[in-house]
């Protein structure tokens, strides 16, 4: 077993987790091809864990243990996997049918760079140009199976059926914020990462880097079932609809989460409702500690943790996410102090989990 005991760095959100991040966004995983993810993670986690294993369908699991009797088992879970297309009919040698993988809107895809399959062959989605199109055409949709990645010539020999492709947005640092593709959820695997190096010693961590959260939560069901923690944590990023309203004067009150309040904890999404010890572990632990947070407002949306707390005979769960804007696009927008705020609180609480948590009422 690993010591911890010469560390507790302040942490922050510096040039060494920006450039992780940078590697991690830019990197290729959309949900079934988690390949490029994987291997980063493997690397940064190898010396702060007393166990690492790859799953049958391909989820890291990691292992950190603790010291002292009574401790929990607390699991912490961040899906490696993104949104993007999958490559399923060649047309010519140039142009390619392709598929939605995750939930993207149809209206996000034309005219879009993306870069194909694991070398990362730069493509665009094409579409009509204006020139050519009637008004009609232009007030609806264009459906994606109407839509090619063109590749150009030469190029498209190397592409074949089954390829992922992504939009090809790098990741920008740029004043407070973080443009880039996939920060869902890679905010949240360069959270665990972090977390890992910090791991408190009063209970035994297990950080599960998801497979196939995107498609269904897949992943985390069989992550859960074999770590078999006494409760779960699912560390993600959710969407901050935070704009003002562009066709009314009145204040947007619809927000589910904004930027720079703080991570968000949840209590309720579509596909679970929090284990109410652990909103009160959150809440209180970042007024203690003098956190910002927010309370995600409920809604639709949904963790790893919808799969979690179903596992076995149930595992009490909650979600905690960083807020970012422009959720399942090709470029999305969030804060390095929300950031910054979700690891600290989450090493806060992590801190502050006690063997008998879990014993107390579950309201107070
Ligand atoms: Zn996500």
């Amino acid at each position: 077993m690993t010591s911890n005991t010469a560390k507790k760095q302040p942490l922050k959100i510096g040039k060494e987790q920006l450039g992780l991040l940078e590697k991690l966004c830019n990197a290729t995983a959309v949900s079934g091809d988690e390949q490029e993810v994987r291997q980063i993670v493997l690397e940064e986690v190898k010396n702060f864990a007393d166990d690492v294993r790859i799953d049958a369908l391909g989820n890291v699991l990691v292992t950190k243990n603790g010291l002292g009797k009574d401790r929990l088992r607390v699991m912490l879970a961040a899906h490696m996997d993104e949104i993007g297309m999958m490559i399923v009919k060649k047309h010519d040698d140039d142009l390619f049918q392709f598929e939605i993988v995750g939930g993207i809107d149809e209206r996000q895809l034309p005219g879009k760079a993306v870069l194909v399959g694991k070398d990362h062959l730069p493509g665009v989605i094409g579409a009509k140009p204006i020139h050519k199109t009637t008004k009609s055409e232009r007030n609806n949709k264009i459906d994606t199976a109407s839509l090619r990645i063109d590749l150009g010539p030469e190029i498209g020999e190397k592409v074949k059926p089954g390829d992922r492709a992504t939009f090809a947005t790098r990741l920008k640092v740029t004043g407070p914020s973080i443009i880039a593709k996939a920060l869902d959820n890679r905010l949240g695997v360069a959270t665990l990462i972090e977390l890992l190096k910090q791991a408190p010693d009063n209970i035994d961590l297990m950080a599960a880097f998801t497979v196939q959260e995107e498609v269904g939560l897949r992943g985390a069901r069989v992550a859960a079932y074999a770590l078999n923690p006494d409760l779960a944590i699912a560390v993600d990023c959710t969407p901050a609809y935070d704009l003002p309203h562009w066709d009314a004067e009145d204040e947007n009150t619809q927000y589910n989460t904004r930027l720079d309040c703080g991570p968000a904890i949840y209590v309720m999404d579509r596909a679970t409702i929090a284990d109410q010890r652990l909103v009160h572990l959150f809440v209180n632990t970042a007024k203690e500690a003098n956190i910002p947070y927010q309370l995600r407002q409920p809604g639709g949306g949904g963790t790893d943790a919808g799969a979690i707390h179903r596992t076995r005979s149930g595992i009490p769960s909650i979600s905690v996410s960083v807020p970012s804007r422009y959720a399942h696009t090709a470029a999305g927008l969030a804060r390095i102090v929300d950031w910054e705020n979700t690891v600290r609180l989450l090493d806060a609480a992590l801190n502050n989990v006690t063997g008998g948590l879990l014993a107390g009422e579950r309201r107070d």
